[in-house]
């Protein structure tokens, strides 16, 4: 086969997994990333003695048959985790559960705090063990022809069928045919969905949200060193395979040739000629990126779509002695009455205790996030540009408060 000359745009671990494998497969891949660092939204950024999560803090998929199980295999890596046990706490204004992953303690701990929704557990357990199955199959997906769909039945088994109807049911149907109404379990569930799908009960696909309950049971991880070093794994595994990545280098227009083909340019001058572009990015950033080249079926996705969320996140330096507790990992709901995100619900996130590389002696890391709704971050943005500007320097202290890149709607890392 003639090697073709593939350009992904974006080192996040989205596209770094992507270029990896495709070099692994025979392309000529180059990742171009606008930052200096790979990692995206799951990066580590150094500040002063402290190696902050910027984004994402804990990291799945690590059991066999899992994604990163399954690419690790592939390109013979080693990913730098340890199992995180409990998982994570969630705080309700008047209850606090244990997210356990072991199934002994997490059967207890549901029995006692969550007697409600007793019967629920073992159909979602039941679901998710089928779901984590299939997708070890690993089918295309999302399926875009009439190949891809048959490759996709090919690859359903027939333990798979009873749960087939939950692909056209919401997560919070599932809860209503289950008679799971109290408020209680249902923002237990929506706090937990809003982390881990970005979407409630009630938009949240049932198959879908039946694995992402199902992180604990299947392995949250702590990333050695920060959560950056699953991406720098992988960026080692794209050299391993001949490919390159480029930092600093934002692209800032995908041109498509007459022949056939793409011209790729970025904000240094660089211009690069491939025969297919990867673009790990938005929908939004894509369409920017296209310009007047944006096919119609992209513009029309782009006005379907509703408002995604965007992260709030503030990175401090703690006392080890002051946060000494039972877990590393926190999700706070303060108010049953109030809409979750814009502070109603926040997840905190404490380094390993284990790992002396990411704070000084004495110290640990503390992330803390919480979803907010982008339009008014922007809309401060343009009316005072001076400040936003006059903020992106990191502050002398060893304490920072940034606005987060928004995982789905710009892509670009923002300080505030
Ligand atoms: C606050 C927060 C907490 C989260 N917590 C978790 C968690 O605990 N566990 C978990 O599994 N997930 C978590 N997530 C989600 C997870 O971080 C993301 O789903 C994942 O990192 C997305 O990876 P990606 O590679 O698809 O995209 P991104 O990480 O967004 O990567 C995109 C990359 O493209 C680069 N880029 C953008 N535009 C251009 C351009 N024009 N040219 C060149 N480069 C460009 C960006 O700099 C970036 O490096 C969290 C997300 C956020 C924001």
């Amino acid at each position: 086969m003639k090697m073709q000359k593939i350009v992904v745009i974006g080192a996040g671990v989205g596209g770094l997994t992507t270029a990896a494998l495709l070099a692994k497969a025979g392309f000529e891949v180059t990742v171009l990333e606008a930052h200096v660092y790979s990692g995206g939204c799951a990066g580590t950024f150094y500040h002063q003695g402290y190696h902050f999560d910027a984004g994402a803090t804990l990291a799945g998929g690590f059991q066999p048959g899992g994604p990163h199980h399954i690419v690790g295999e592939l390109l013979n890596l080693t990913w730098p985790v340890r199992r995180a046990e409990p998982a994570w706490v969630v705080q309700l204004p008047d209850a606090r559960i244990i997210r356990w992953g072991l199934d002994a303690a997490w059967r207890a701990e549901r029995a006692e705090k969550l007697p409600q929704m007793r019967h629920f557990w073992r159909q979602q357990e039941y679901v998710a063990d089928r779901v984590w199955n299939f997708s070890a199959r690993v089918p295309a997906w999302p399926p875009a022809n009439l190949t891809d769909w048959a490759r996709l039945f090919s690859k359903v088994r027939l333990p798979m069928v009873p749960t087939a109807p939950l692909a056209l049911a919401s997560f919070g149907q599932w809860l209503e045919f289950n008679h799971i109404t109290d408020r209680q379990s249902r923002t237990f569930i929506d706090a937990q969905l809003l982390i881990s799908a970005q979407v409630t009960a009630a938009q949240a696909n049932a198959l879908y949200g039946a694995i992402a309950m199902d992180l604990p049971r299947a392995g949250a991880h702590h990333v050695q060193g920060g959560i950056g070093n699953l991406a720098k794994t992988l960026a080692r595994g794209l050299r391993e395979q001949g490919g390159e990545l480029l930092f600093r280098q934002q692209v800032t227009c995908v041109v498509p040739q007459p022949g056939g083909g793409y011209l790729v340019r970025t904000n240094k001058g660089l211009e690069m000629r491939a025969d297919g572009v990867v673009a790990n990015l938005t929908p939004w950033a894509l369409a920017s990126l296209l310009g007047e080249h944006a096919p119609a079926a992209l513009r029309q996705e782009l006005d379907k779509r509703e408002e995604p969320w965007g992260a709030f996140t503030l990175y401090a330096g703690v006392d080890a002695d002051a946060v000494r507790g039972d877990c590393d990992h926190y999700q706070v709901v303060m108010d049953y009455d109030k809409p979750l995100g814009e502070a109603n619900s926040v997840f905190i996130s404490l380094s390993d205790p284990e790992d002396t590389s990411r704070a000084p002696a004495g110290q640990r890391t503390l992330t803390m996030s919480t979803h907010t709704h982008l339009r008014s971050w922007w809309e401060l943005q343009r009316r005072y540009p001076e400040a936003f500007a006059a903020r992106a320097k990191p502050t002398a202290r060893p304490f920072c408060v940034q606005r987060n890149r928004c995982c789905r709607t710009c892509g670009r890392a923002s300080a505030l």
